[in-house]
């Protein structure tokens, strides 16, 4: 018998990381979308919400906020940064929910 040998695409490691970095772009291009922009005190979030729980700092006035699809609220640059740590599978970082990001 004789084995089919799979031609395998080998693609090395700097195309690889090139890609990586590709597809990491466009999830934080997504994920900057559904998070959306807001400034704090201008929103409908939940008002129990005073201070961003990524650094735990009191939100003011006219923070630059970003609000998560399950209604928390942090500060733009925290949040950013929270997600982009784990833009494999991201989540709220108050309530845990998955942050859905849809391959379209
Ligand atoms: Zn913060
Ligand atoms: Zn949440």
């Amino acid at each position: 018998m004789i084995e089919e040998i799979a031609p395998r695409r080998r693609l090395d490691p700097a195309e690889r990381a090139r890609i990586a970095e590709e597809q990491q772009k466009l999830k934080l291009e997504r994920l900057s979308k559904i998070l959306k922009r807001t400034k704090y005190g201008s929103s409908k979030h939940k008002k129990n919400q005073e201070a961003c729980c990524i650094c735990v700092e009191d939100f003011t006035k006219d923070s630059e906020c970003r609000e998560t699809p399950c209604n928390h609220l942090f500060h733009a640059e925290c949040l950013m940064k929270w997600v982009e740590t784990k833009v494999a599978s991201p989540d709220c970082p108050f309530c845990r929910a998955e942050i859905v990001v849809l391959n379209r």
